[in-house]
C-alpha cells in the first residue's frame, strides 16, 4: 500500500506552544455592519499539533475504510474561535493546489450508478445535546444545500444505511477527540486503483469522490441555535466540503487585538465566526459552479 505522505500546503506558519482549553472558547463577536465578521483570537494550536493529530486520524480511518478501494485525500477543518491555524487544508497526497481536487461523478458505477447524493448521520451526541438535536441540525444543514437554486438538478437524500460508498456518500460520523482548535473536519476519500493511483473516470480534471467522512470535536460546548457553538453552522460548513467546496474568503488578523476578519463573510470561511445558517452569495456561487450542470436525476 502506498505510504501516506503528509504534505502541508502552508507556509510561514509560526508555532506557538499554548494549549487549547476546550472549556472556555472565546465568544465570537457579532457581525459588523460592514459585513466583516470578527472572532476574538488567541493562539491555541500550532500547526504541528494539528497535522500530527490529522495524520493519526487519517491512518485510523484508512484502516477502517481503506479496503473499499478508497483512500483519504486529506483533511479540511473548521477552526474554532481563537484557534491559531484558521481552517487550512492538509493533504496527505501532494495534489498541489488549494481547491478541493475531488468531485462527485454523476452515475458513478462504483457508487451504484446513483446521481442522487446520500447523507447519513451516526447516532452520536456530545454532552448537552441529544441525538435528536444532532439529527435535526444535520437535516437542516443538508436541506439548506439541497434547496439552493442550483440544487434543482441535484437530489440529496438521507439514508439510514451507513455504509460508505455503497449506500452513503456524505457521512456525519459523530463526535470524537480532534486535534486542538478544530471544531469539525471533513476527510474526502477518493477512489484509487490497486496500485494506489487515484482515478478520474469522467475526465473532469478532478479526482473521483468515493465518500466523505465528517467528524466533529467532542471538546467544545455545542449548542442548537446559539452562537457558542452552533452545531448546524458547523455541519453546514463541513457538508460544503462533502459537496466539493473548498474554503473561501480572505483572513486578516489584527495583531494588536487578536481579532480575525473574514471578507467576504461566508459559510465556507475557514474559521468559525458565529452562527451562519444561511448560505452567502459566494457559497451559492460555489455550489452552482459544481452542480449547475449536474445531470437531471
Ligand atoms: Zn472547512
Amino acid at each position: 500500500m502506498k505510504k501516506l505522505a503528509l504534505v502541508t500546503l502552508l507556509a510561514g506558519v509560526t508555532a506557538c506552544g499554548d494549549v487549547l482549553d476546550p472549556g472556555t472558547p472565546a465568544a465570537p463577536e457579532p457581525p459588523r455592519a460592514d459585513g466583516v465578521t470578527e472572532a476574538r483570537g488567541q493562539p491555541v494550536a500550532p500547526l504541528s499539533d494539528v497535522a500530527a493529530g490529522l495524520t493519526a486520524l487519517a491512518a485510523r480511518l484508512e484502516a477502517t475504510y481503506g479496503q473499499l478501494g478508497a483512500a483519504p485525500l486529506g483533511a479540511l477543518w473548521l477552526a474554532a474561535p481563537g484557534a491559531q491555524e484558521m481552517g487550512n487544508t492538509v493533504f496527505f497526497r501532494d495534489v498541489g493546489n488549494k481547491q478541493i481536487p475531488v468531485q462527485w461523478v454523476p452515475g458513478d458505477p462504483r457508487r451504484g450508478g446513483r446521481t442522487v447524493l446520500r447523507y447519513g448521520v451516526e447516532a452520536s451526541a456530545p454532552g448537552g445535546l441529544s441525538t435528536d438535536d444532532v439529527n435535526g441540525a444535520a437535516d437542516r444543514a443538508m436541506t439548506t444545500w439541497a434547496t439552493q437554486r442550483c440544487s434543482e438538478r441535484l437530489e440529496i437524500e438521507r439514508t439510514e444505511i451507513l455504509i460508505p460508498a455503497a449506500e452513503v456518500d456524505i457521512l456525519h460520523a459523530g463526535f470524537t477527540a480532534l486535534p486542538p482548535g478544530v471544531l469539525g473536519l471533513t476527510i474526502p476519500f477518493i477512489w484509487v486503483m490497486s496500485d494506489g493511483m487515484p482515478t478520474d473516470i469522467d475526465n473532469d480534471g478532478a479526482l473521483d469522490y468515493a465518500f466523505a467522512v465528517i467528524l466533529y470535536s467532542s471538546e467544545f460546548p455545542w449548542a442548537i441555535d446559539a452562537p457558542v457553538i452552533d452545531l448546524e453552522t458547523v455541519m453546514l460548513h463541513e457538508a460544503g466540503h462533502g459537496l466539493g467546496q473548498a474554503h473561501f474568503g480572505s483572513l486578516f488578523r489584527t495583531e494588536a487585538n487578536g481579532f480575525y476578519h473574514f471578507a467576504p463573510m461566508a459559510v465556507m470561511n475557514a474559521g468559525y465566526t458565529g452562527m451562519q445558517q444561511e448560505l452567502k452569495p459566494t457559497d451559492r456561487a460555489g455550489h452552482c459552479g459544481i452542480f449547475g450542470d449536474w445531470p437531471i436525476h
